[in-house]
Parts: C-alpha cells; structure tokens; sequence
C-alpha cells in the first residue's frame, strides 16, 4: 500500500511518495523542540483528539526516535524501471503459481469475497502477491517507532503526524495491540500493507472474531483488500485491463488514461485483440495505455484499472499488478511490442522534467520518477514538436528539448566557443534499466 500526500488521507497502497528524491528538509518544523518535548504535545494533541488516554500511554510508553528510519527515508533512490522490467520480475514464476493455488485454497473464501465486495479473486491476489509475497514478507519494523520518528522528522511531518494519529485509533478500537503493530519502514503494517489509515478506513473483520486484524487473518486481510478497491469504484464484472495489439500508425494522442472511448471506437481504429482477433464492438469505454509508449505492450485500461491507481498512483505498480491479475486469470505473457521502447534513467527523467518546466509544461516536482503529470508534459512537447504524441519519453525527445533551449540561450551564454550541444547528451540505446536493483522491487 502506500502513503501518498497526492491523495492524503488515502494512503492504501505502496508508499511510493518515501522514494520522492525532493529532501524538502526544514529543520525547523517543530520550532526546535527536542523529540521528547515534541513528544509529550503530541500526546496532548491526541487526548484532544479523542484517543484515550490508556492507549496513548501503553501505545507510546517506550517511543524513542530511530535515526535509522530517518536514513532509510532519506537513502531511498529512485529507479526508474520501466513496466517490462518489473512486471518481468514482479507478475511472472512463482507469483502466477502461488496465485493461481491460494485461490484454489480459499476459493470459497473468494466467492464470498466477490459476492460481498463485486472484486474476484485474481485482483486481490496480484496485489497480495505483489505486497508480501502473500503474506511472507509483511515487515520487521515497529511501526509506532517509525512513525513517531517520521512525524517528529521535518520532510513530511504532517503526513505521519495523521498516520500516527490513526494507527493510535486502530489500537483504541481494538484491532491490534501496539506490539503486534510491526511493519515496513514507512509504517505500512500486515499482509496487504495497508496504511494506518487505510487500515482504519478500510479494514473490515470477514472471519467474524470481532476485531481487524491484517496481520494474521487472511479473511480479514483479502477482504479488507476488496473493500478498498470496492470504495474506490470497483464496477462489479467489469474487466480492469486487456492486452491489445495496436496498429503501427494510430492519432497516437488518443493513448492516454485521461481519453476515453467506446471499444468500438478502438476497433474502427484498427486496435485488436492481442491475438488478432477483433475487439468486441461495443460501447464499454476504456483508454489505450501505452505503458512503454507505442513501440511498447499495449492495452485497454477499463474503468476499473482506476481502482489500481487508488492502491498505488505509480502507473509502473498499477499497471503491473493490473497486468499480474489478467495472468492469474489465464492471460498469456505480453508481448514486448514493436520495437525496442527505450527506458530513461531516473538522472535523464529528472533533466526532463526540467525541461520540460523551463518550457512551461506543468509536471509537478522533479523526482526523477515518471509518473502521470510527467507523462502529460511529455504529451504536450511531443505535441509541440510535431512527434508522436504518445506521452512516453525518449532519447529523442529529451535531446530535441535539450536542443530547444540551447537555440533559445542568449548569445552572451554561449560564449567561449560552447557548442549548443544538449545540456545532457542523451544516449541512443538506453534500453539498459538502471543498474541497482530497487532497495524495495515494490518501489518502480
Ligand atoms: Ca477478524
């Protein structure tokens, strides 16, 4: 799951905002009250908040700041993969496996899942899989300590600040006692790694024993799943994602989740099955997603591929496990496409953002991670310099950019004989991922 500040008080999903590379760092944000100053008006907050104040007392009586958690927030790089690469790692082997027999072992739970909450079997258990390995991999940290030292830390203390506040309440109403509360860095806690507050917005108790518990229930954990995606417009037999081939010559501007149309639509438009066969002609409406651009996979993305992008706003996550739950269902493996889609390196995403805000494309912050308002600038260079307009970066594009600004540089500028050269070269064949792996393979 994720606690994401682009969709506060969410917080279902992966915590992809830790892996932001902005260090916004005050300093100041606590007026320079030591942690246990800051500490003891935190709880004041909380009585007054309603928190009882038993459970603050046993909940915090050992809360000590962890520098090592401020480390790990600060240490995260950002990688840049692009969705072949990590669905390649993340939605194939043992996962498809391992998915397919633990819907086979709790199918009934399943159907009452469906029934209850309109979600099958293969979306809960991509994200399952894709969370913990199915439960394996849930965490060993504290999570109260982590989140008492993020929110006394001065990069997002309000953000944890909330999810401090509502971990407590998971604690007040019984869900978990505080040292069961144990979890990822970021404070992500249980099987689906839910967020404190998605945990109290959408835990629900399915096996009955009265409390939530997305630790050791897994009733309660696949349930729980089912309802987040539920309250975030899951459409009830409606499919999420299906891999198509699309003709090498399309208004490429149409691909883009933001653009919808009647399937018919992309039928006329010569969009076929991956097969070959052709598209049901009707009026269900769904985008094209080039996750990799033109040259790249492509598919349909219904509506409900949205409920993804609630879990998890990265479009490399969502798409992956979106992907993952067309394979568990029985999709085959996606083609890689055309041609050879290049991936950028988080360094050349970051000077592209940069670019692309010196020409007044509005992009958000320069993360070096290329996500939806990224991908939208790129749309609208593209447009602009009379490429295919199909929201994906490349060497190209980010060298025709680069170009841009050098020709419009003042002469004074470029004095002393500097070529206007890009102000970073960009490599023809960066196919290469970057190098490292991702310090976490659910951090895209
Ligand atoms: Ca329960």
């Amino acid at each position: 799951m994720r606690l994401i500040p682009a969709r506060a008080g969410i917080a279902a999903g992966l915590m992809l905002a830790a892996v932001a590379a902005g260090h916004a760092q005050g300093g100041r944000c606590h007026g320079g009250a030591s942690f246990e100053q800051w500490l003891d008006a935190f709880k004041r907050e909380a009585l007054a908040q309603g928190i009882g104040r038993a459970t603050l007392e046993h909940a915090l009586a050992d809360a000590t700041f962890d520098q090592s958690i401020v480390n790990k927030d600060r240490g995260q790089k950002v990688f840049q993969q692009g969705f072949l690469q990590f669905a390649g790692r993340m939605a194939d082997g043992h996962r498809l496996q391992a998915g397919a027999s633990r819907i086979k072992s709790n199918a009934a739970l399943f159907a009452r899942i469906e029934q209850q909450f309109g979600v099958p079997a293969p979306v809960i258990v991509a994200f399952w899989g894709l969370e913990t390995d199915f439960g394996a991999n849930n965490g060993d940290l504290p999570v109260l300590r982590s989140l008492v030292t993020l929110a006394y830390d001065c990069r997002r203390p309000q953000m944890f600040r909330e999810e401090l506040l509502n971990a407590l309440r998971v604690i007040e109403r019984g869900d978990l006692a505080p040292t069961e509360m144990v979890g990822a860095w970021a404070g992500e806690v249980g099987q689906a790694q839910f967020s404190p507050t998605a945990y109290l917005k959408y835990a629900v108790d399915f096996d009955g024993d009265g409390r939530r518990d997305l630790i050791h229930s897994v009733s309660d954990v696949l349930a729980s799943s089912a309802n987040l995606l539920a309250q975030n417009g899951w459409r009830r037999g409606e499919p999420w994602l299906q891999e198509v081939r699309v003709p090498s010559s399309l208004a490429w501007e149409q691909a883009d989740l933001a653009v919808k149309h009647p399937r018919s639509q992309w039928a006329q438009w010569g969009v076929t099955l991956a097969d070959g066969r052709t598209l049901a002609a009707d009026d269900l409406q769904a985008s094209l997603l080039l996750p990799m651009g033109r040259l790249g996979p492509a598919f349909l993305a219904y509506q409900n591929f949205h409920a993804f992008l609630e879990w998890n706003q990265s479009l490399v996550y969502a798409t992956t496990a979106a992907y993952l739950a067309t394979r568990i269902a029985g999709a085959p493996r996606v083609s890689p496409g055309n041609g050879k889609p290049s991936t950028l390196t988080a360094g050349q995403i970051a000077e592209l953002q940069r670019q692309l805000l010196r020409q007044g494309h509005d992009v958000g912050k320069v993360d070096g991670k290329l996500g939806l308002a990224t991908r939208a600038g790129v749309k609208q260079a593209q447009l602009k310099l009379g490429l295919p307009a199909d929201s994906y970066p490349t060497p190209e594009l980010l060298s025709r950019l680069g170009s841009g600004v050098a020709a419009a540089t003042p002469r004074a500028e470029r004095a002393g004989g500097a070529p206007s050269q890009p102000r970073t070269p960009a490599p023809r064949n960066s196919t290469r991922p970057s190098a490292a792996p991702p310090q976490s393979l659910q951090r895209p």
